[in-house]
């Protein structure tokens, strides 16, 4: 097994990470691996936080943590931000829907270090008020690729905007990201801001002026994790935890 690259004291701060519920008959909460080793990597004590949607729960979970990961997913649904469903819009389950937006909520609130990969940098900024191109094949002209068919991936540039968080954890204008979103947030919603697009102007990472540590990443830094500049965010993560622990 790897060893975390941090110290192995007690110190790690509590890192949540939110969880996917399978729609069969029988409910089963479910992670991908990637997510808890990459806190636990970064220096972190992952916690799984399974999707309960009920507001005090979620508010519970928000005061015990010293930081949260929401990871991807499906998508998220298009009434949120006022849109009819398009065909191709694949949504997550209403409980897990409901419970990241409850999470979310109560992280801003508490002003708890938050990181939400791919779908959930979407629902931050839905939850915000923001909205969200629902399928860029369909609705943008790019000659990018954000996504592949399975198990190809696509890779491409992101440009970083100076003086961002995002900036300062990854110290680059510009690096290669994976890519495998067939979404993307659109308007994005005060207090958040754009720190990082692809060439073909589809936003990529968003963060907030207003919190002392909250990001959404649109690509799988998780997947990434032997590349000590996808690292840092997880790092970041832990390192905004670790302040408040
Ligand atoms: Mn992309």
């Amino acid at each position: 097994m790897a060893e975390s690259s941090a110290s192995t004291d007690a110190s790690r701060p509590l890192i949540g990470i939110g969880c996917d519920n399978d729609t069969d008959k029988r409910e089963f909460s479910r992670v991908n691996a990637d997510y808890y080793y990459a806190i636990y990597l970064a220096g972190g004590l992952p916690v799984l936080v399974p999707a309960i949607d009920d507001e005090a729960y979620c508010r519970e979970a928000v005061r015990r943590l010293d930081g949260l990961l929401l990871p991807g997913g499906d998508d998220v649904h298009p009434s949120l931000y006022g849109q009819p469903l398009h065909p191709r819009t694949r949504l997550v389950t209403p409980r897990r829907q409901a419970a990241d937006m409850a999470l979310i909520r109560a992280a801003l609130d508490a002003d708890l270090p938050l990181m939400g990969i791919c779908y959930a940098a979407q629902v931050i900024n839905v939850a915000l008020g923001g909205d969200m191109i629902q399928d860029i094949p369909d609705q943008v002209r790019t000659e990018i690729a954000h996504a592949k068919k399975w198990p190809d991936t696509a890779f491409h540039r992101i440009r970083i905007e100076p003086g961002t968080i995002l900036h300062g954890i990854i110290g680059a204008d510009e690096i290669e990201t994976n890519s495998s979103h067939h979404q993307a947030n659109l308007r994005v919603a005060p207090p958040l801001i754009i720190s990082a697009r692809a060439d073909d102007g589809i936003i990529e990472c968003v963060e907030s002026t207003r919190h002392r540590f909250v990001l959404g990443i649109q690509w799988h830094p998780e997947r990434l994790t032997d590349r000590p500049e996808q690292m840092r965010v997880f790092e970041g993560l832990v390192k905004a935890a670790a302040a408040r622990h």
